[in-house]
């Protein structure tokens, strides 16, 4: 993927919109569970991704960006517990961050990956700046799940429930 720096923006932008958007949803989730310590950590979360997402719109100010024909990078739908509605599920804290924390990881990837393998010195920067914050989302969701009781049987590993 060798990016011109429009179309790394342009993706920047699309990423950090959709990663304000999950967590909100993530938030008011948690807020249901009344889990209110990682409800606020998810608005942290939103907060950091409007923040980041503000900056690279600033950043793109007078360079005209191209429309995206497809998404290199997209948060990964939540993990499916039947039904279509699948946001409207609630997940558990520790499944919650569990997913964050994939996205966080993809997110960080994507960065890298554009950063090693552009040819555009100031895309290599940002795309190296933006993994690092990433690699920091990642290690504060770690911190959360260190704290965080896995429960005993998920829809996911309940050796009882039945084979799909
Ligand atoms: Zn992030």
């Amino acid at each position: 993927m060798d990016y011109t720096l429009p179309e790394f923006l342009a993706h920047a932008i699309a990423l950090e919109n959709e990663a304000a958007e999950r967590y909100l949803e993530l938030a008011d989730m948690m807020e249901a569970h009344r889990n209110d310590p990682v409800a606020e950590l998810f608005r942290d979360m939103v907060r950091y991704s409007r923040m980041h997402h503000a900056s690279i719109v600033e950043r793109a100010q007078g360079i005209a960006l191209p429309a995206l024909r497809s998404w290199q990078y997209r948060w990964r739908q939540p993990p499916e517990a039947g039904g279509d509605e699948a946001f409207d599920i609630s997940l558990d804290t520790w499944t919650a961050l569990c997913y964050a924390r994939a996205n966080e990881v993809r997110a960080m990837e994507y960065y890298s990956e554009v950063g090693q393998s552009t040819s555009d010195a100031e895309v290599k920067r940002l795309a190296a700046e933006f993994a690092a914050e990433e690699t920091e989302h990642v290690a504060a969701l770690d911190q959360w799940l260190a704290r965080t009781p896995r429960p005993s049987t998920t829809w996911r590993d309940d050796p009882a429930a039945p084979a799909a």
